[in-house]
């Protein structure tokens, strides 16, 4: 006996990032179409394969994209922007590329200026990133393409369950932006009959369980968006009345959605039991009598094996409540956001590896789950063994460092502040180091050349002594300053040489933090991250990148910033702890950060940098929770920065430009100076800043790093005199609008020339 099973959604890169290789061969041109598709195809017969081999009755379709899910609805739906131009019955797979992915000047024909890509935005709070559906006013729609049923047979004749995937309706609007700021609710009307048509495809196809993913269900709807949501379940019901449906919900409590999810006309609903919060009363108490309900039991969004004791309390009142035939188990939700499996890991701390499961691991645990829920003999062992493992973790020593938990509590209101008012900070600061108007600075990294990476790659094989590693990372630190001495720059970096990434360098040397070998994540398309795992109490056995500013700032008279990520981008990037709040977890990095920050100083270092990128992706997904997320986040920033004297300046950057809603927090953060992204939203976000008030030092990007075009000194001047009609002279930097790593020296030389200038001729005019 065992509760019925289903999967969501599994991760479509393949075992060894298959997909990513053959992405990009084919983009290349040294692959053919076929070759990319053949791969698909096993890839997907793998992942299907391997689904029904861990225990799972029904088997998503359609969740396997080339490139992401929400790119193939819009394709699907006919919602192809303008630009791209026509196409037939279905929408080609370049087609499909190039939106996602933009085209050059030479693909798309002479004297074009190529074709811009759609937008790409976070999918939801994951790390995932999804291709934002471009709809107007108006917007037709039409089935454009096959891949929903393709798939589905494919699977059906290769002998598995399939229950085909789509995203529905009420979220593919949600997520889309409408020319004009238009409200997306409107267009339902067009598209519910491509909705309809779909629906009754399947149902002629013989399609006995169709699942709809409504992930926007936990966001914070407007009025038209819950009326839109009725109508189109009654709509699509009506159009296959023998289809079973069932609605996915994840990420999220379904709060004041709940009652009307509940109220669907669908034949089951899925609900997120790992971030339902305290809903599960509610949800038993609404449920109608008739509707199926699947409990995402198994965290989809990490990486630590299932607390089956607690899951199986989940499971044993729904039970009560619903009895066996109407209760499914489930991961929370698709399993995209974790990597493969852990059977590659082979290098793992044994005992860590135990604590751990990925997708494959998951989907065993649900298979478990449904039968230890009617408590089948045959998985008793497996509850022991789960018990078994979860105590050597909560008892762990490398995990629990009281040292930590003693530091951490010990933290008072005194540790999250700087010992004077920002205004009494910036005299001791100039005082320290004059520096003229307009200072120039960069953001940090200077490109990181083919040569610097396979000096790495050889130190790490060991092809190259540590010695010779730092002497080579030494005359890099060196070219580079040298370079900035000579272009004229007021606050110079080191380059950041030394560093792969700016996560997971920190990570290595934090103790807490273990790293995978081969735990990749699709983060979109072809790229894929392999996050550190935080695991234990983090704290900083030793100098992280003391050793590198502080040579830097050897080598000139010029203020050198030292350069560190912050506690809530450390965080952001990381497969967290689920044993303790992240906000615990961002306190202890960020103490180890703070303990970072005054050995700079103790160095010498009169600047810091503390990069947050990551700080306003981490913002909940219902407004009701950002204050207190933003309470935590910017202590923790606090608490790292505030360690130094009065005559420390300390920067921070980030790299978006949306700063309305959050203003207060960024102000709150209290750096000294902040640089933010702001050349190619045009210095329109300043007003943000300007509207509140930002009482400290900006640096608005005037170069935009992200293209190779070098910004002429004219165009540069004319960004500063912008950013001055709204900015006093006196709070404004000149900088780029992110670090340089990705560009090469030619771009990155003669802008630097260019920007210095730039600032040069607009001092004169103060
Ligand atoms: N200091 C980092 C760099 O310059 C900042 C990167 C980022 O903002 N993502 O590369
Ligand atoms: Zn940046």
């Amino acid at each position: 006996m065992e509760l019925c099973t289903h999967n969501l959604g599994y991760p479509r890169i393949g075992p060894n990032r298959e997909l990513k290789r053959a992405l990009e061969s084919y983009w290349k041109g040294e692959a053919t179409l076929d070759a990319l598709l053949q791969t698909a195809s096993d890839l997907r017969r793998q992942a299907w394969t391997r689904q029904k081999a861990a225990g799972i009755r029904w088997i998503p379709t359609g969740d396997f994209s080339l490139y992401d899910h929400v790119l193939d609805t819009s394709a699907l739906l006919g919602a192809v922007p303008p630009r791209f131009g026509s196409f037939g019955e279905e929408v080609p797979v370049d087609l499909l590329f190039a939106m996602a992915r933009g085209l050059l000047e030479r693909e798309h024909g002479h004297g074009s200026h190529g074709l811009a890509p759609m937008e790409m935005t976070k999918w939801f709070d994951t790390n995932y990133h999804y291709i934002v559906p471009e709809l107007k006013p108006g917007q037709s729609f039409h089935l454009s393409s096959q891949k929903p049923f393709t798939e589905f047979l494919e699977a059906r004749q290769a002998g598995f369950s399939a229950k085909p995937v789509l995203l529905g309706p009420i979220s593919f609007l949600r997520l889309s932006k409408v020319e004009g700021n238009g409200d997306a609710a409107t267009l339902l009307p067009a598209l519910l009959p491509v909705y309809q048509e779909i629906l009754r495809r399947f149902a002629e196809l013989g399609c006995e369980w169709l699942q709809i993913d409504e992930p926007a269900l936990v966001l914070d709807l407007s009025p038209s968006f819950q009326k839109a949501l009725t109508v189109a379940y009654q709509e699509l019901r009506s159009a296959a009345p023998n289809l079973k449906l069932l609605l996915a919900t994840y990420f999220g409590p379904l709060r004041d959605n709940l009652e009307a999810a509940f109220s669907l006309p669908v034949d089951a609903l899925h609900w997120d039991a790992t971030r339902g919060g305290s809903e599960l009363e509610s949800v038993l108490n609404t449920i109608p009598p008739n509707m199926i309900l699947s409990l995402g039991v198994v965290d989809g969004r990490n990486v630590w094996r299932n607390n089956f004791s607690e899951s199986l309390r989940s499971l044993e009142r729904a039970l009560a409540a619903v009895g066996p035939d109407r209760l499914w188990v489930a991961p929370s939700c698709s399993l995209l956001h974790v990597p493969v499996s852990l059977e590659g890991e082979k290098r793992l701390d044994p005992e860590l590896r135990s604590w751990l499961a990925f997708a494959y691991e998951k989907l065993r645990e649900v298979d478990l789950l449904a039968r230890l829920a009617l408590r089948d003999p045959v998985a008793l062992p497996a509850l022991e063994e789960n018990r078994q493992a979860l105590e050597s973790r909560r008892q762990s020593s490398r995990v629990h460092d009281s040292a930590v938990a003693q530091r951490v509590s010990s933290v008072g209101p005194l540790d999250l502040q700087r010992k004077s008012a920002y205004p009494a900070r910036r005299k001791a600061q100039r005082t320290r180091n004059p520096l003229p108007l307009l200072p120039t600075t960069t953001i940090g990294s200077f490109p990181q050349t083919a040569e610097v990476r396979k000096a790495r790659a050889r130190w790490r094989a060991g092809g190259l002594t540590t010695a010779e590693y730092e002497s080579f990372l030494e005359g890099e630190i060196r070219r580079v300053v040298d370079l900035q001495e000579e272009v004229g720059l007021d606050v110079l970096v080191h380059g950041e040489f030394e560093r792969n990434d700016m996560v997971e360098y920190f990570g290595e040397q934090l103790a807490g933090f273990a790293f995978t070998e081969g735990g990749w994540v699709q983060s979109y398309g072809s790229r894929c991250t392999k996050p550190p795992i935080i695991f234990g109490d983090v704290s900083r056995p030793k100098p992280m990148t003391v050793r590198w500013s502080q040579f830097a700032q050897s080598l000139t008279q010029k203020p050198m910033k030292g350069m560190l990520t912050g506690p809530i981008t450390i965080l952001q990037w990381s497969f967290v702890r689920d044993d303790q709040p992240r906000a615990t977890t961002a306190r202890q990095i960020a103490l180890a950060i703070r303990d970072e920050v005054a050995d700079l100083e103790k160095a010498g270092l009169s600047a810091i940098q503390i990069d947050e990128p990551a700080l306003r992706e981490g913002l909940p997904l219902r407004r009701a929770d950002w204050p207190s997320y933003l309470t935590w986040a910017v202590e923790a920033f606090r608490l790292s920065a505030s360690v130094v004297a009065d005559s420390t300046t300390i920067h921070t950057h980030m790299c978006y430009s949306e700063f309305n809603d959050i203003i207060d927090a960024i102000a709150a953060l209290d750096a000294d100076v902040i640089s933010i992204e702001a050349s190619r939203s045009s210095m329109e976000l300043l007003h943000a800043f300007v509207h509140f008030r930002y009482p400290n030092e900006i640096g608005p990007g005037v170069w935009d790093i992200h293209s190779p075009r070098i910004p002429s000194v004219e165009e540069l001047v004319e960004g500063i005199r912008r950013a001055l009609t709204v900015l006093p002279a006196a709070a404004l930097w000149v900088n780029p609008d992110c670090g340089l790593k990705t560009r090469n020296a030619a771009e990155v030389v003669p802008s630097l020339r260019h920007m210095v200038e730039a600032a040069r001729r607009v001092r004169k005019e103060l």
